[in-house]
């Protein structure tokens, strides 16, 4: 067995992601804190370095990785390639919601209060909010999020695989969220292929949900073909993240692939309104980044779930 370990964070540059760095080096693996914008991403290694005194100069190297650049994944991966010859660990934790807000942004919150209310009651209903402000999901925006929470996350994790194959102990977490379980309704078709745990489900399926979901946005007719409403892209980008990690643990059996809802945390991505300090909401992500050799593989776990485990 090798006894350092080599982790790799996307969006690393701030908030979970930030704080998943922290928590790996203070126990000892080498991380590459990825960012794809290079200034913040240096700034976010300097930071960490002054912040954490048990962390030293070379537990943490940068590389800027922009998950939706192909270019950049395989830079970063001939990177970890060069100079440290495999991967033991991924974090797949960039994401974007695809969602403006105008006016008060306290309207987010009654988004997600309204969200947990549907889920509860198992019925998707349309969100009237009581503040000032307005939810804003456009064309771009939703495009955007896919891009980024399923198709960044399936690029990264297809460039880093042979590396990961190095490993002897190779492992996945897939940064996702409760909100992608709200998708199972109203959509039965989106919910029958996404919810599939038999070996047809294949990232063929999961793409062609995606794909009618962006044509149904374009043709005006999410109400009518029953896409959840409120953060509809972010949900359907989740949902198929967890699909995607049921489809890449059974293609590759000696891997250890999760994916993981980190909590509601105070981050720039739900403006700040969520329960759970950073530190808090790395808790789970690393809790499953450093399961042992042979513990479960292609489940979806919520906070508590991955922290009782
Ligand atoms: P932040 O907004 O603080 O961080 C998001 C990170 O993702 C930033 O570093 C951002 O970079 C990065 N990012 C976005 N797009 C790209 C891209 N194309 N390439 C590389 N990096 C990118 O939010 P969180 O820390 O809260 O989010 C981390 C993860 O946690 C996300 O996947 C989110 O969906 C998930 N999550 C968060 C919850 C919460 O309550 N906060 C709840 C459930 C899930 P930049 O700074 O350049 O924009």
């Amino acid at each position: 067995t090798f006894t350092q370990r080599y982790a790799l964070i996307t969006g690393a540059n701030k908030g979970i992601g930030f704080e998943i760095c922290r928590q790996l080096a203070s126990k000892g693996m080498k991380v590459i804190l990825a960012s794809r914008n290079e200034k913040r991403g240096i700034e976010a290694r300097e930071r960490l370095l002054k912040e954490s005194r048990s962390i030293s100069d070379d537990d943490v190297v940068f590389h800027q990785l922009d998950v939706v650049d192909p270019a950049s994944a395989v830079a970063v991966a001939h990177f970890i390639e060069t100079k440290f010859g495999r991967l033991d660990i991924l974090v797949n934790n960039a994401g974007f919601t695809g969602v403006a807000i105008e006016g008060d942004i306290s309207v987010y919150q009654e988004c997600i209060e309204a969200n947990i209310i549907a889920a509860q009651s198992g019925q998707a209903r349309p969100f009237h909010p009581k503040s000032n402000g307005r939810l804003i999901e456009t064309l771009e925006g939703s495009k955007e999020c896919i891009e980024t929470n399923y198709y960044g996350t399936k690029r990264i994790t297809e460039t880093l695989i042979p590396l990961l194959q190095k490993s002897d102990s190779p492992t996945i977490v897939n940064v996702s969220s409760t909100f992608s379980t709200l998708l199972l309704q109203p959509n039965e078709w989106a919910k029958g292929v996404f919810s599939s745990e038999d070996t047809s489900l294949n990232e063929e399926k999961v793409e062609e949900v995606l794909h009618e979901f962006m044509k149904d946005f374009i043709d005006g007719k999410l109400q009518q073909n029953h896409w959840p409403p409120n953060l509809a892209a972010y949900k359907v980008s989740k949902a198929a993240v967890n699909a995607y990690t049921r489809i890449i643990a059974r293609k590759y059996p000696s891997f250890c692939i999760n994916s993981v809802c980190p909590g509601f945390v105070r981050t720039d991505i739900c403006y700040n309104l969520g329960v759970l300090s950073e530190a808090e909401g790395a808790e789970a992500p690393v809790k499953l980044a450093l399961l042992p050799n042979g513990g479960p593989s292609g489940s979806f776990f919520s906070r508590e779930e991955a922290l009782s485990l």
